[in-house]
């Protein structure tokens, strides 16, 4: 849903970042050196360049990627982002992610993601509908049910699933729902699935609060982003947990309220009208000013790089979940810590989404279906056990939840693959 909300200097390469990550952990690890060079970098990637029929009847080239980082514990799996600012360096760095988050929530998986340069807000639905398919065809030479399992991301959603799914089982020649996650319920998707990433990340929250003994009801919580994974988190987090959702934004910029705003009436409104802009009962503030609010709980749920060396310093909530993949750099990893400030990682924050879609997977795989409420008992259960893991890990080593969450999920995917040794 969101744009890039910070300018481009502000901006890292996000592969770099990845990589650093990785370092951190490999070298707490004493990483042997090959295996070092093996998950430093991705293991596949895939360009393609394709052209899609536009309304006007003229043609457009686009250009896309799908990328595996590895693959020692299962099928690639990671979803597909649309958006101007896609690159390969940006693709490539959330397949490592994707590798590190399905090891920390112990999904038998390993890690991809794909992205198509576009500006789907300008695009009508049918376009989309050709960009979809024609880009689902370019890649069906490495997804596949037992390959590579793709699934929603920023900008795509349940109907984007539903096109791939079907693209890719014309090409077979009968259905194969197992071969994207995400989808619609009546072709396979899961219950619980729309829903995964931000329920996910109120658990995660419920947990830290617990450890720190943070009373939720009443708690203050600002919102960055209000798409799939935001909107959830804030309404789940009003109407589960009683906390006072004092901001939320978008990509046009924020609304804030002291006393508290409705994220159901904020979702409404923001659907209607296609922004959060002029919400009732409310006060404009950017983006910039969301994240430093004075709260008990930020949810940076937008897109990468937005808490960075200059404003880490300003951010004054007491625990930031990462409902987005890599909001935060290195340097304000530092900094955040320095000031006590809680993060809970992305690649633990905000997993409930691929572990939802590790369980639509298993289902599609039976053909045999699971009520909602298992499903949130279960996804309930492996998020509270691996943000156990975490804590104790970071405790044990005394380290920030991130390179704790980086040391279980690295020696993991190192052990598999040592397990499996060298081919041929
Ligand atoms: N795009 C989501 C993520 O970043 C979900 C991926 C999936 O379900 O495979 O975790």
């Amino acid at each position: 849903m969101a744009q890039v909300l910070l300018p481009d200097t502000q901006n890292p390469n996000p592969y770099a970042i990845a990589q650093r990550q990785f370092d951190i952990a490999a070298d707490r690890l004493c990483l042997d050196d090959r295996l070092r060079q093996v998950l430093r970098v991705t293991k596949r990637e895939l360009t393609v360049h394709f052209p899609v029929k536009m309304d006007d009847g003229s043609v457009e080239i686009f250009t896309g990627y799908r990328v595996q980082h590895n693959l020692g514990r299962g099928p690639a799996k990671g979803g597909v982002r649309y958006h101007p600012e896609v690159s390969l360096d940006e693709v490539r760095a959330l397949a490592m992610w994707m590798t590190w988050k399905c090891a920390v929530l112990r999904l038998p998986f390993g890690g991809a993601k794909g992205g198509v340069v576009c500006d789907p807000k300008r695009m009508s639905r049918r376009e989309l509908e050709g960009l979809t398919r024609r880009f689902t065809s370019e890649i069906s030479i490495i997804i596949g049910p037992d390959s590579d399992i793709p699934a929603p991301d920023v900008n795509t959603d349940a109907q984007t699933m539903a096109w791939m799914m079907d693209t890719y089982s014309m090409h077979q020649g009968y259905s194969i729902p197992s071969v994207v996650t995400g989808k619609p319920i009546n072709i396979g998707g899961s219950e619980g699935r729309a829903d995964a990433t931000g329920r996910g990340v109120m658990y995660v929250v419920q947990e830290m609060a617990r450890e720190m003994g943070l009373a939720l009801e009443g708690a203050t919580v600002a919102v960055q982003g209000f798409g799939n994974v935001g909107s959830v988190a804030a309404r789940l987090l009003h109407s589960e947990c009683g906390c006072r959702i004092i901001a939320v934004s978008d990509h046009t910029g924020g609304v804030y309220n002291p006393h508290g705003i409705d994220p159901t009436e904020a979702y409404h409104y923001s659907r209607a009208n296609g922004s959060l802009r002029g919400l009732p009962d409310s006060e404009p503030i950017t983006n910039e000013e969301l994240l430093t609010l004075q709260c008990d709980v930020l949810v940076p749920a937008a897109l990468g790089n937005q808490i960075t060396e200059a404003n880490a310093s300003r951010v004054r909530a007491r625990i930031v979940a990462e409902g987005a993949n890599g909001p935060t750099t290195p340097e304000a990893d530092e900094i955040l810590a320095e000031n006590g400030v809680v993060v809970i990682p992305d690649i633990l924050a905000n997993a409930g989404g691929v572990t939802v879609s590790y369980f639509e997977w298993v289902q599609d795989k039976q053909a045999f279906f699971w009520t909602e409420e298992e499903i949130n008992a279960k996804l309930r259960l492996l998020m509270r056990q691996s943000f156990q893991e975490v804590l104790e890990r970071s405790r044990a080593e005394d380290v920030s939840m991130r390179t704790g969450a980086y040391l279980l999920a690295v020696s993991r995917v190192a052990e598999a693959t040592q397990l499996r040794g060298l081919y041929p």
